[in-house]
């Protein structure tokens, strides 16, 4: 679920040197539904209807199916359905789906799979079925641990039934779950956001992802805070919030590995950082389905169309649902492949970058970058170029050098 400290991938792109995928291609499967509309989301999602599921389902399964086909079945590691609430399927479904891109895709046995789940949806049995059927990973929609805060934006679950879920998840055999919290909630202050950091570290997840809450033109929670009905933190409170977490997660061992994203570091080495979300910052390709799906193959970018019905009604009179596709020049495949890649706290490997791009990084955009330089948002050392702490804070500014 995209909100974010800076704008989440924005997909359009890409041409330019052929692209040698440095990691093998995941695959986006896009759950529309939900049980109600949250008053934030701007993601593509309905209610769940049982008679559009019907037909949205089906369609799913052979958008899947022709597109594993033409690409001749290729190799991925990661396949992750996100929504839209999956776990709102019954078991069935959503495990029928992972055998339809595991038949269509040739899923490496280490693969990572992922469901985005919310609390409130889950039981033990749905839980087993998704580990019978090869689900390895869950990403969980906290959003708070205060019940205010939840009730404020329309989450139809509480902190309980949070805390259950991350129970059922253990009892289910699940040993790699994320948590996703949201921080600038109305109503939210410094302490809650403290509070709601201790209960979500208190639960030892794999991965946190915690983002700031964006108002989103049209949504209802926009509409309240123009017409002055609902309050949010300020952005010099969002910033103390932002920086108390880094401190306080990486004392509590887990790696910041992106903007928003935190891994918990293994005894043995390595972190549970998100191999499939890791792609998108590495310009990596990805296989897109379901309605507003975005995918990025052969340098080309897709999207499909972003209503539920109007993506059954294409797909079932021609097959294909695409509404964009784009190529970009080698610049601005260039520009998005670096603000994408500064959003991880690695940075660009700038000779790799040259190499892969073909263009010089520091001098193609000297002219956004030195006035960013100067004001200590990027560091450029050992051959990397990286946000500084105050450039996390302000990257959507930095990502500006680039448009
Ligand atoms: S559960 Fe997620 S996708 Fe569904 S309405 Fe709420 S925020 Fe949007």
């Amino acid at each position: 679920m995209w909100t974010g400290w800076a704008d989440p991938v924005h997909h359009s792109q890409a041409d330019g040197p052929a692209p040698q995928p440095a990691v093998l291609p995941g695959v986006y499967v896009h759950i529309p539904f939900c049980r109600t509309k949250c008053t934030y989301s701007a993601f593509v999602s309905g209610d769940f209807d049982e008679s559009l599921a019907a037909r949205y389902l089906p369609a799913l399964e052979r958008e899947i199916r022709a597109a594993g086909e033409a690409a001749r079945r290729p190799h991925v590691d990661s396949v992750f359905f996100g929504g839209g609430t999956p776990s709102l399927l019954p078991a069935g479904e959503l495990v029928r789906l992972v055998e339809v891109v595991r038949e269509s895709f040739d899923v490496a046995r280490d693969a990572e799979v992922t469901v985005e789940m919310n609390p409130g949806t889950l039981t033990p049995e749905k839980l087993a079925a998704y580990r019978e059927g090869g689900v390895n990973r869950a990403s969980v929609g906290v959003q708070s641990f205060d019940n205010a805060e939840l009730e404020a934006i329309g989450r139809v679950h509480d902190a309980d039934d949070a805390r259950a879920a991350v129970r059922m998840l253990r009892d289910a055999g699940f040993d790699n779950f994320s948590l996703d919290l949201i921080a600038g909630l109305p109503l939210q202050r410094i302490e809650t956001w403290r509070r709601n950091l201790e209960s979500a570290i208190a639960l030892e997840p794999d991965h946190l992802s915690l983002y700031l809450l964006e108002l989103h033109p049209g949504t209802k929670l926009a509409r309240d805070v123009e017409a002055g009905r609902v309050v949010r933190p300020d952005d010099d409170v969002a910033a103390t919030m932002y920086d108390e977490m880094v401190d306080r997660l990486t004392e509590a061992g887990f790696v910041q590995y992106e903007i928003s994203n935190f891994a918990r570091t293994m005894p043995g080495g390595g972190d549970r950082r998100s191999r499939h979300n890791e792609k998108y910052w590495l310009d990596a390709e990805y296989f897109g389905f379901g309605v507003s799906a975005h995918g990025y193959v052969n340098g080309e970018r897709r999207s499909n169309v972003r209503s539920i019905a109007g993506y059954a009604d294409a797909i079932e009179a021609t097959g294909d649902a695409t509404h964009e596709r784009i190529r970009l020049d080698a610049r601005d495949r260039a520009a998005e492949a670096a603000f994408l890649g500064l959003r991880r706290l690695a940075g660009i490997d700038l000779a790799r970058f040259e190499e892969r791009y073909g263009i010089n990084l520091m001098q193609a955009f000297a002219e956004g970058l030195d006035p960013l330089l100067e004001a200590g948002l990027l560091d450029p050392s050992d051959g990397r170029l990286r946000l500084t702490r105050s450039g996390l804070l302000l990257s959507n500014e930095v990502f500006q050098a680039f448009v």
